[in-house]
C-alpha cells in the first residue's frame, strides 16, 4: 500500500514537473508579431489595369476534361497574354509544348536559375448559383469574378505583370528566370511534366520553384489572431480506387441478402467510421504547429509550442474536432461516385464505388491502399487502383529556397505570419521534384473564407486589391533574388 502511494506522488511529480516545463516553454517563445502594415504599395489605376488584365483571361473557358485533347480555347488565351504582356514576349524565349507554355529570361548568371508557375486551365462551372455568369470576368464589389479569377489565373496574370514591369524598367534578374504555365493541371494532365523534359534535355537544374499551394488565410489557426501566409513544404498523394461489388442480381420484389449494393454500404460505413488510416504527427506537421506557435494565444502556445509533450493528446483529439486535423495527421478516404442498376426497381448483380484517397507522408499509396483490401476482403469486394501517388518529398523549411521566401513575406507584409504548411492538396510542382530540391507552394493573395470555400465550386472570385498585391509580390521577389 505504501509502495502504490510513493508511485502515485512519483507519477504526480512528473506530471508537475513536466507541466512546468511546458509552461516555462511557452513563456519563453518570443511571441509574435508586432503587426506591422503591408507595404506592396500600388496605385489605383495599376489595381484597374490588372482587373481589366484579368478579366480578359477569365473570360476565355480553358476548360479541361479529361479526354479532350481541343486546344483552341487554351490558344485564345496564349493570344490574349501575347497583347498584354508585348515586353515579355520581346525579351523572354518562349516554348509551346501542347498548350503549355514556358518562358524563359536570361539572368546575369545562367550557371543558376529559378521557377515561378501557375496553370492555364480550369475546372468547369456547372453550378447553378453563380451570382455572376462564369466566364463573363464581371468585375463588380471590388472583384473579378468568375471560373479560375482565383485557381489559377491570377497567379499567371501577377507573374506575368511583375515580368512585364521589371523590363520595362530595365531590370536584368541576378540569375535566369523560368515562367511555366501548364494547361491540364486540374485533370494530372502531364503538362508540367511535357515542361521537365524540355528543362531536363536542356540541363537545367532549379534552385526552387514557387507554385499555388498555401495563401494568406484569416483565421486558418484558433487562437491565432493574425492572417497566416501558408507555404505549402509538401502535398499529400493522391489515388482514386475502384471497388466492385458482384453477386445475384434479380427482382426487387424478393430480395436476396448480401446484394451488391449492401455490401458496399457496409464497407463505406465501416471506412466512415472506423477512420482505419494510422494516425501520426509527421515532422512537416510539427514543424507548422511549432512555427505557429510564436503567433497563438497563451493557451495556443502552450499546447503548439509543446508538442513534444501534447502530442499523443492532439493525435487523438484532432480528427474529431476539424476535418484538417485528419488530413494533418492521417491518410484520408472520400467516396465521390457510386453506380448499381438502371431501374428502381432492379437489384444490380454489379455496383461499384469510387473513392479518391490522400495518402499520407508515413502511409503511402500502397500502404492506403492494402488497409481498403483487408476491409473490403470482409465484404467480398474487388479492389482496383485506377493510379497510386504516394506524398511528394518534403521541402527543407530551414533551406535557402524556404528561408527566401519566408523573408520576402515577412518584409513586405510584417502583418502576417508565416508558417510551413502541411497540403492535402494536389498541384504540379510535386513533378519539379526531378529538377530541384525546393518545391514551394504558396500564392501572395489574401482568402477570405468565402474565396476559400469558392475554389472548385460557385462564386469563385479575388479582390482586386489582392490582384495587386500579389503583382507587386513577385516583383519584390524576383527582384531581391540573389
Ligand atoms: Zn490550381
Amino acid at each position: 500500500m505504501k509502495y502504490a502511494g510513493f508511485i502515485l506522488l512519483a507519477v504526480l511529480a512528473i506530471i508537475v514537473v513536466l507541466l512546468l516545463v511546458a509552461v516555462i516553454n511557452a513563456i519563453r517563445i518570443k511571441a509574435k508579431p508586432a503587426p506591422g502594415k503591408a507595404t506592396l504599395d500600388f496605385t489605383k489605376e495599376e489595381e484597374k489595369m490588372y482587373a481589366e488584365k484579368l478579366s480578359r483571361m477569365v473570360k476565355i473557358p480553358t476548360i479541361s476534361m479529361r479526354g479532350n485533347t481541343d486546344l483552341t480555347e487554351f490558344y485564345k488565351l496564349h493570344k490574349v497574354i501575347e497583347e498584354d504582356f508585348p515586353l515579355v514576349h520581346k525579351h523572354l524565349e518562349k516554348t509551346e509544348i501542347q498548350g503549355n507554355l514556358l518562358y524563359k529570361w536570361v539572368g546575369k548568371d545562367s550557371s543558376r536559375a529559378f521557377l515561378l508557375m501557375g496553370h492555364q486551365d480550369v475546372v468547369p462551372a456547372e453550378e447553378t448559383d453563380w451570382k455572376y455568369d462564369p466566364f463573363s470576368g464581371e468585375i463588380a464589389d471590388g472583384a473579378v469574378h468568375g471560373r479560375g479569377a482565383m485557381d489559377c489565373k491570377c497567379t499567371v496574370l501577377a507573374e506575368l505583370s511583375a515580368v512585364e514591369e521589371l523590363l520595362s524598367e530595365n531590370f536584368v534578374p541576378e540569375c535566369d528566370v523560368y515562367l511555366a504555365f501548364s494547361a491540364n493541371e486540374e485533370i494530372f494532365g502531364g503538362g508540367a511534366d511535357l515542361i521537365i523534359d524540355h528543362l531536363e534535355k536542356n540541363n537545367v537544374n532549379l534552385l526552387s520553384v514557387l507554385d499555388e499551394g498555401g495563401t494568406i488565410m484569416e483565421k486558418a489557426f484558433p487562437g491565432v489572431a493574425c492572417d497566416t501566409a501558408a507555404i505549402g513544404i509538401v502535398e499529400k498523394g493522391n489515388c482514386n480506387i475502384k471497388i466492385t461489388a458482384k453477386g445475384a442480381g434479380g427482382h426487387s420484389s424478393t430480395p436476396p441478402k448480401n446484394t451488391p449494393i449492401a455490401r458496399l454500404s457496409a464497407f463505406v460505413n465501416e471506412v466512415e467510421t472506423k477512420k482505419p488510416f494510422k494516425k501520426y504527427m509527421d515532422v512537416p506537421v510539427k514543424q507548422m504547429f511549432s512555427s505557429v506557435a510564436a503567433y497563438a494565444s497563451f493557451p495556443m502556445r502552450l499546447v503548439l509550442g509543446n508538442v513534444w509533450l501534447f502530442k499523443p493528446i492532439l493525435v487523438a483529439l484532432l480528427p474529431s474536432l476539424s476535418s484538417f486535423g485528419e488530413a494533418f495527421l492521417s491518410t484520408t478516404c472520400a467516396f465521390t461516385m457510386c453506380g448499381g442498376s438502371t431501374a428502381p426497381n432492379v437489384i444490380p448483380d454489379e455496383a461499384y464505388v469510387i473513392c479518391n484517397i490522400r495518402p499520407s507522408t508515413h502511409q503511402d499509396a500502397d500502404a492506403s491502399i492494402a488497409v481498403l483490401e483487408k476491409i473490403a476482403e470482409k465484404y467480398d469486394l474487388k479492389v482496383e487502383p485506377m493510379n497510386r501517388r504516394s506524398a511528394s518529398k518534403v521541402t527543407d523549411p530551414e533551406g535557402e529556397a524556404f528561408s527566401y521566401l519566408k523573408q520576402c513575406i515577412n518584409e513586405v507584409r510584417p502583418d502576417v505570419c508565416v508558417t510551413p504548411y502541411y497540403m492535402a492538396g494536389a498541384t504540379d510542382s510535386r513533378f519539379y521534384e526531378r529538377v530541384t530540391d525546393n518545391c514551394l507552394r504558396f500564392c501572395p493573395v489574401k482568402m477570405n473564407p468565402q474565396q476559400l470555400a469558392a475554389m472548385h465550386a460557385a462564386n469563385e472570385n479575388i479582390s482586386t486589391d489582392n490582384v495587386a498585391a500579389g503583382v507587386k509580390f513577385y516583383k519584390y521577389y524576383i527582384r531581391n533574388h540573389k
